[in-house]
């Protein structure tokens, strides 16, 4: 408590004694008037006066004195408002005092006193003790701060502290600094700052130093360094440095975790364009009703403008994309706020370089908390790129569909053309070689006839094939689905097929349950699938082997399997042999005659058919193909 210089109070107040007190009875203020009336000193005091020990009252009904041990609340208490007579001085000269209970605006209650018939207001008390009215400055009790207190406060705090004088040389730490550190304080008070400092720092830690320093025009100065810890580690350290007395007081703040996570962030920031950068790629957030749009740096590379001159907003984009998208791309934001829901599309970005890229753009929306869409946000990568190959690849695709039909047609034209005129070579040496008309007059031409023969069927044979192979290929092999007999059918090619089967020295068997089994099948497709087959096995199975054809009837389907002793088939080359011309090339198959499209035309039959077929082989040891043809309706 104060008692205010009574010499500072404004010149009105100091006319009549006053004085004023606390609830609890202390004096809070009396004017020089007073101070002579009371006999009291005229200087300011750091005392607490105590009105109860001070005042005498003349006779008072309300205000009785019972000794200066029991004063303060009790005798306020019988301090109402109203006129009293105190007996002054040494003299006890009887004045008459006008006593005013007011509050302060800090909720405290004061008694105003004065010999003045003046109304006490809130004015006066402010004018006579501001600071105990209005709290003051509310940190006038800190710098009361005992140095214990100070001491105390110094060692929890996690600031860096220091004095230093005007060179620079540690006067006083406290410990932080000298645990951030790591030295002991004995090894810091005397040296330098600015040996602690990064080297790399020194030269500007020094001239935010010398501006407090030598100029003197600034007194306070902040800067940010490394400082260097005794294990040779460094610190980012934020400095305040202030200067006063001629000495400098420097508080720090520890920073190198805010230095860390900065840079991590921003290590990530760069990664995070770099991968933007290598999928063409960009990030882009815009609120709703806002001008402006938030862009990430790959996309000004993508939309071709300068990040320096080129601020993105709703219109300078606008003005980049393509005329006849723009419609498209208002459209789809102005649905995704209304529907609140994701969304992609594809717009084309003229750039100012004259190419057109082709842009998709993919967002979301970001809503506040009553469901109202305030963002959209998202991503937008080139894929000019990805469509020109699309579209190569588009335009490859139909070159090689229009070149395969093509080949087809070819094909299936010139296998037509010739199958006339072989006919005819077929037909006329096949009544030479029965010398139908008359002996040939040497044997040898019985011979050449014979061979004209054989290769004219070869070649039929092989001309058949490719065009039922291109017929298939085209959609165009049309089944004539009938019962079939498939117990006749199977009898029936077996015995087109013994002879030569003998030819081969091996035997030929089928294995056909006692019952006929009928399918609805295309009865020239089935021959002509059991025909390859047995075909492949006698063609490939060595003399003295066995050929085995099975019939089973099901339920669902009639199963075959042809089964065979003969070369086999490499487990890697099975899914091959079923492709047109493809063959198993060895030193034994390329003695054998064909075309290698038995099982690529088999196949197709049976799955015209709605069946399967399936081979299963064994090098060296044999072949068991076998397909179904599942049974109509
Ligand atoms: P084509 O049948 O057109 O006259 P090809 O018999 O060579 O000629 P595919 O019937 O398609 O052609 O058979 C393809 C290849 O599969 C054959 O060349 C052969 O290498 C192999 N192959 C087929 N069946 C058998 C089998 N039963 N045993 C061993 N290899 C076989
Ligand atoms: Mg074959």
């Amino acid at each position: 408590m104060q008692t205010p210089d009574a010499g500072t109070e404004p010149g009105k107040l100091q006319d009549e004694p006053r004085f004023a007190l606390n609830a609890l009875g202390e004096f809070v203020f009396y004017n020089p008037a007073f101070a002579a009336l009371a006999g009291l000193p005229q200087a300011a005091e750091r005392t607490r006066l105590n009105a109860a020990k001070i005042l005498k009252f003349e006779s008072h009904p309300d205000v009785s004195h019972e000794g200066p041990d029991n004063h303060t609340r009790r005798f306020m208490d019988q301090l109402g408002s109203g006129q009293y007579t105190l007996l002054c001085g040494p003299n006890n000269e009887a004045t008459r005092f006008q006593f005013d209970w007011v509050e302060g605006p800090n909720g405290q209650r004061y008694l105003v006193a004065s010999t003045a018939k003046e109304e006490v207001s809130m004015d006066i008390v402010r004018q006579i003790a501001p600071d105990k009215v209005d709290g003051g400055d509310p940190f006038a009790a800190s710098a009361q701060l005992r140095a214990e207190e100070l001491r105390q406060f110094l060692e929890m705090s996690d600031d860096l502290m220091c004095t230093t004088d005007p060179d620079g040389g540690i006067i006083r730490l406290n410990r932080a600094l000298c645990g951030h550190l790591g030295y002991e304080p004995r090894a810091m008070i005397g040296k330098m700052f600015l040996d602690f400092v990064d080297p790399a720092d020194k030269e500007s830690a020094q001239s935010a130093l010398s501006e407090v320093l030598s100029d003197g025009v600034r007194t306070h100065v902040s800067f940010e360094c490394r400082m260097l810890t005794s294990a040779g580690d460094q610190r980012w350290v934020t400095w305040d440095i202030a200067l006063s007395a001629g000495v400098l007081h420097a508080l720090g703040r520890d920073v190198t975790h805010i230095k860390t996570h900065e840079a991590e962030l921003s290590s990530r920031e760069a990664q995070l364009s770099e991968a933007q950068a290598l999928a063409h790629m960009g990030h882009w957030r815009w609120e709703v009703g806002s001008a402006d749009v938030e862009w990430s740096s790959e996309l000004y590379n993508i939309f071709g403008v300068d990040q320096d001159d080129f601020i993105p907003t709703m219109d300078s984009i606008n003005a980049l994309v393509h005329r006849r998208d723009l419609g498209r791309l208002y459209q789809a934001f102005q649905r995704a706020i209304i529907q609140q829901n994701d969304y992609d599309m594809d717009f084309r970005v003229a750039r100012a370089d004259g190419t057109i890229r082709v842009i998709r753009c993919e967002g979301r929306c970001e809503m506040d908390h009553d469901g109202e869409v305030i963002a959209l946000y998202g991503i937008m990568q080139d894929i000019t790129q990805q469509k020109e190959h699309e579209q190569a690849l588009r335009e490859a695709k139909e070159a090689a569909e229009n070149a395969y039909a093509s080949k087809s047609r070819f094909l299936a034209n010139m296998s037509h053309e010739l199958r006339t005129p072989l006919n005819a070579i077929i037909g006329f040496s096949d009544l030479i070689e029965k010398q139908m008309l008359g002996p040939l007059g040497n044997e040898r031409y019985l011979d050449y006839i014979g061979a004209i023969r054989e290769s004219g069927q070869h070649l039929l044979d092989l001309i058949t094939d490719i065009l039922d192979m291109s017929k298939i290929e085209a959609g165009k092999y049309e089944l004539t689905v009938e019962p079939v007999n498939m117990t006749q059918v199977v009898r029936a090619v077996v015995q087109m097929m013994e002879a030569r089967a003998m030819e081969g020295q091996l035997t030929l068997k089928a294995d056909l349950p006692d019952n006929d089994v009928v399918v609805s099948a295309d009865r020239r497709a089935v021959k002509q699938i059991l025909l390859n087959l047995l075909s492949n096995a006698v063609k490939f199975s060595d003399k003295g082997g066995h050929v085995i054809i099975r019939l089973m009837d099901g339920q669902s389907a009639v199963t075959v399997q042809v089964q065979d002793t003969g070369i086999g088939i490499p487990a890697h080359k099975i899914a091959d042999v079923l492709k047109p011309f493809e063959q198993v090339s060895n030193a034994f198959t390329r003695r054998h005659e064909g075309s290698g499209l038995g099982l690529a035309i088999t196949k197709d039959l049976v799955e015209l058919h709605g069946g399967i077929m399936g081979i299963d082989s064994r090098l060296g040891e044999g072949t068991i193909v076998m397909f179904t043809i599942p049974r109509r309706g």
